[in-house]
């Protein structure tokens, strides 16, 4: 299993010269299982750069699986830009939560108004991949590509939107992925949180915020980095990527971040940078 970084930037892309080193596109995270098969961790524009790879490497007979942790834009916005929609032979599944009021479909379709957005309908219209989408059930478990899934809901402090996260099992190795997540106690604290990074090989965690950010964020549904430590410890994670960077923070920040977090010497802690890449 190959894990890639295409996109760590939370809330909006940062194209600026300050980001050149961890990136500015919006989160995407991609396992690629084998040949042609991938699942992804959300499609924000990161998804464009998986796609493309994925393409150059076989042009049709792929099978890629989003799971969206929710629809806020800089978790979807890459799905109309992902060349794999356009391309006949190609699979595209996307899960993910809706609301009661309004599933998961009517919320993706949404995005592809023609008010909002110039390509043709995918999902409706026969225009290219065959793209399918799979809301969550009320089942926490389901197979996608082989792979064993678990979803769980995620706390985000007093806001309104619905955010799940995902464990991955797949060939003795997993991992997790919860972003936008703000805790109401203690992290570990956090049941649904606890249960999909317990044991982890990896954990791929929001934190957006500095520990001293903290009082001033409240309620805009995000992490700390002291937040993913603390979970990752209490879960006994044996790696955890922090991720989803705040639109402000430079690359000399992000170093700076980096150093204090190689000091952690219980376990591996570092910072998500867009084309970090490696075999589990
Ligand atoms: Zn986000």
């Amino acid at each position: 299993m190959r894990l890639t970084f295409w996109g760590v930037r939370g809330s909006v892309a940062t194209p600026e010269a300050d980001n050149r080193v961890y990136g500015g596109n919006t989160p995407c995270v991609e396992l690629r299982l084998g040949e042609g098969r991938s699942l992804v961790f959300d499609a924000g524009l990161g998804l464009r750069w998986q796609a493309n790879r994925m393409l150059d490497e076989r042009p049709a007979d792929n099978y890629v699986e989003i799971l969206l942790s929710h629809c806020h834009w800089d978790h979807i916005q890459g799905i109309p830009f992902a060349p794999v929609m356009y391309v006949p032979r190609n699979h595209v599944t996307i899960y993910g939560a809706g609301y009661p009021h309004r599933p998961l479909l009517a919320n993706l379709m949404e995005q592809l108004r023609p008010e909002f957005c110039p390509v043709p309908n995918f999902f409706h219209a026969e225009v290219g991949a065959n793209v399918n989408v799979s809301p969550l059930t009320s089942d926490p478990w389901f197979e996608a590509l082989g792979a064993r899934v678990r979803w769980g809901f995620l706390p985000r402090g007093n806001t309104s939107s619905i955010v799940v996260g995902y464990r991955v099992d797949f060939q003795g190795k997993k991992v997790a992925y919860l972003t936008d997540v703000e805790y109401v106690g203690r992290p570990e604290d956090c049941n649904e949180a606890m249960e999909l990074a317990d044991g982890v090989d990896v954990l791929i965690h929001d934190a957006q915020f500095l520990p001293d950010e903290r009082e001033a964020t409240r309620d805009r549904g995000h992490s700390t980095y002291e937040d993913a430590i603390a979970l990752a410890r209490a879960a006994g994670a044996k790696r955890l990527i922090c991720t989803h960077h705040d639109p402000s923070r430079s690359d000399r920040e992000l170093d700076e971040v980096s150093a204090w977090l190689r000091q952690i010497g219980d376990f591996k802690v570092e910072v998500a940078r867009e084309g970090m890449e490696f075999e589990l």
